[in-house]
């Protein structure tokens, strides 16, 4: 330490001050000492002298350690206090330390004192450091927009920040004092899955996630609520605390649940003119047909592939609301896997003269699912292969067996995605690099519905792709999902 320290030295004999003097300049350490020898000196020199440490014999002539010590504390000044006195026993050494001194030493061994001085200020100058830390971090925990929480093992409240308070109604008092769990305040409904989801955090096999949940404040409303929620470990590897930091959704949840009410009014309302129209148009095309209009054979031709794909925009949309409101349903049943990409294959040649689609099935194995839905799956990811492939002119369809179950590819010759935006595709409304695709038609929910759906039955999607050059997407479904559940 090379900088002075100002030592207060609290000593009624002079001798005794002089031989921890010298015991000090034979230490060679850097120091100024004031030496006092009653209350009102030692008062007047912790205001005026600023000390960085405080040596104290322990009894004077008119008072003794323990009030110096309660002097300190109440001046509030945070400086190590070091008790140098004659002999003393293990209980007084106890009581001293509890009330608050740093060290205490023994008058006929003070070779430890100076090292005792220098480590009591070193740590003392830590825990400053750590306080001031401790500060700004709750100063930013206290002022930030969201709550912050602390919760122990068995899910009661450590602290409750102030935005926490302003969100909940509920004060940090109401769970410390009544040792009441904050978990009451969760929907009854939802109380279950949170439980499990505490469960997972407790355990360590989460170490951090974020749920959307429904609360109840002091005044008996229910809020929404978005709960980030991480874990503390101990050296060991347990769980110690768990930290939450929550958010008030209400606004934003009744908005998205107008939304998806919106949607799905929408799409039902729209399917029934479609069909309607789709009926027409063929009835039309049949009679042009009939009478050899090729001119205006093409146009309805043309405006039925326009209806086709409207309806695809609207069973899209319907399907997109399904998952939004958990009402996506299977019907699951046992499949031959190849003759369900078969039949999509053929179907979607029939009606695309710009790619061919090859057929490369390896061998095939029945599944259980839900044969519309992987139908719609594979019928996506061709659909994307071809619109975006619009200078090739073959898409690959690949089958094989894997050992629990079957894999699916679909390779085009396209435009690519960036590696860094291959993981995002499975998005909803994601929609690559817009200026590039501009001319690409989609609202950016397909693959989002075919990644609901194949999870849904337990497998797996990804895409492999290099840009210019073309994209594969990878479906893996296992032989029977049920057996994992
Ligand atoms: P949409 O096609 O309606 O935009 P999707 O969810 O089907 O929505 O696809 C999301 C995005 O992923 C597309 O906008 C496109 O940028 C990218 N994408 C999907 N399939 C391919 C593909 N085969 N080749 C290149 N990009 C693709």
């Amino acid at each position: 330490m090379k900088q002075k320290i100002k030592i207060l030295h609290l000593e009624d004999t002079p001798t005794d001050a002089e031989l921890i003097e010298r015991e000090l300049k034979k230490a060679k350490i850097n120091f100024e000492k004031l030496v006092v020898s009653n209350k009102p000196d030692f008062e007047n020199a912790l205001k005026n002298f600023s000390p960085d440490v405080i040596l104290s014999d322990h009894s004077l002539h008119s008072f003794d350690s323990h009030e110096a010590l309660r002097i300190v504390k109440k001046t509030g000044i945070n400086v190590p206090f070091i008790l140098v006195t004659a002999a003393m026993t293990d209980e007084f050494a106890v009581t001293v330390m509890k009330e608050g001194a740093h060290d205490y030493i023994i008058k006929d061994r003070l070779h430890r004192l100076p090292s005792a001085i220098i480590n009591s200020i070193e740590n003392q100058h830590l825990k400053n450091e750590q306080f001031a830390q401790h500060q700004q971090l709750m100063f930013h925990i206290e002022n930030a927009p969201l709550g912050f929480i602390e919760w122990d093992r068995l899910g009661f409240v450590k602290s409750w920040s102030k935005r926490t308070e302003e969100i909940f109604g509920w004060s940090e008092k109401d769970f410390i004092q009544s040792q009441e769990s904050a978990f009451m305040k969760v929907y009854e409904e939802d109380l279950p899955w949170v439980n499990t989801i505490f469960a997972q955090l407790i355990s360590g096999e989460v170490e951090r996630n974020k749920v959307q949940c429904r609360n109840i404040t002091k005044d008996g409303s229910v809020i929404w609520c978005e709960w980030f929620n991480s874990v503390l470990k101990n050296k060991d590897g347990e769980v110690k605390t768990i930290m939450s930091l929550v958010q008030d959704i209400t606004e934003r949840k009744l908005l998205e649940i107008q939304k998806d009410n919106f949607l799905s009014i929408l799409s039902h309302e729209l399917r029934t003119p479609l069909t309607t129209i789709k009926v027409y148009g063929q009835i039309v095309e049949d009679m042009l047909n009939i009478k050899g209009d090729v001119n205006t054979l093409g146009m309805a031709k043309r405006m039925d592939s326009q209806v086709n794909r409207l309806t695809t925009l609207v069973h899209d949309l319907l399907d997109f609301t399904r998952i939004q409101n958990d009402k996506f349903v299977y019907n699951e049943t046992f499949i031959d896997f190849n003759e369900v990409v078969k039949e999509v294959i053929d179907d979607m040649q029939r009606i695309n003269s710009t790619h061919q689609i090859k057929n490369n099935s390896g061998d095939t194995h029945t599944i259980f699912a839900d044969k519309d839905k992987l139908a719609q799956v594979l019928n996506n990811l061709i659909s994307n292969a071809i619109k975006f492939s619009p200078n090739a002119d073959t898409i690959v369809v690949s089958t094989k067996l894997q050992k629990d179950g079957v894999e699916l590819s679909v390779q085009d010759f396209g435009i690519g995605i960036l590696e860094q935006e291959q993981e995002n595709v499975f998005e909803q409304f994601y929609r690559v690099n817009r200026a590039r695709q501009s001319t690409f038609p989609g609202m950016g929910i397909g693959l989002y519905i075919c990644s609901e759906i194949v999870t849904g039955m337990n497998g797996k999607i990804w895409v492999e792709s290099i840009i210019n050059k073309g994209s594969t997407f990878y479906v893996w479904l296992p032989f029977d999902h049920r057996d994992k559940n």
